[in-house]
């Protein structure tokens, strides 16, 4: 039900790391023009020796590759290989970011902006930016009661009063 704040994305123009592909069996990269980009280049025998890989994982492509790389102007124009992060949870995210793109997601931002709405009523309209009741019950009070009045607007609006005979 929230979206990823996804700052992944590049406002030069160059390729954002949406246009790489994850090869998550090699834990690597597949830049657009089919090369690796690895978080190791060596094979640790005692994982212990090397990077974690908890939190924000690094992985870059060869030097080599990228300087004599054609695309290398769209990839990485200023550095002198393409490096992108990965975070730990990001199988996650891109779980939430497919779920952004159904249609169930549509109505469920529909169906939230319906109740943040009403909160925003409550707080702009009815005045509940600050409390008047001390404590939790206090609270519970003049939150039913600003509810109920909600509630009566609500069905006024849906069966609105029979109009008296001689009045417009
Ligand atoms: S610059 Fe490097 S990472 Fe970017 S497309 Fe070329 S080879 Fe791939």
């Amino acid at each position: 039900h929230i979206p990823v704040i996804d700052k992944a994305g590049r406002t030069d123009g160059t390729w954002s790391r949406a246009d790489f592909e994850w090869d998550a069996r090699n834990n690597q990269y597949i830049c657009p023009e089919g090369e690796a980009l690895k978080q190791f280049r060596r094979s640790y025998s005692d994982p212990n020796r090397g990077p974690t890989g908890k939190g924000v994982v690094k992985y870059q492509a060869l030097k080599l590759t990228c300087q004599a790389c054609p695309s290398k102007s769209k990839c990485c124009p200023n550095a002198d290989a393409r490096k992108i992060t990965r975070e730990e949870h990001e199988d996650a995210h891109q779980v939430a970011r497919d779920i952004a793109k159904t249609r169930q997601y549509d109505i469920s931002m529909k169906l939230r902006k319906k109740v943040e709405m009403l909160f925003a009523h409550l707080k702009r309209i009815l005045g509940l930016g600050r409390l008047r009741l001390r404590g939790p019950c206090g609270a519970n009070d003049e939150f039913l009661l600003a509810a109920t009045a909600q509630n009566l607007r609500k069905l006024a609006k849906i069966f609105p009063a029979p109009q008296k005979p001689g009045t417009a």
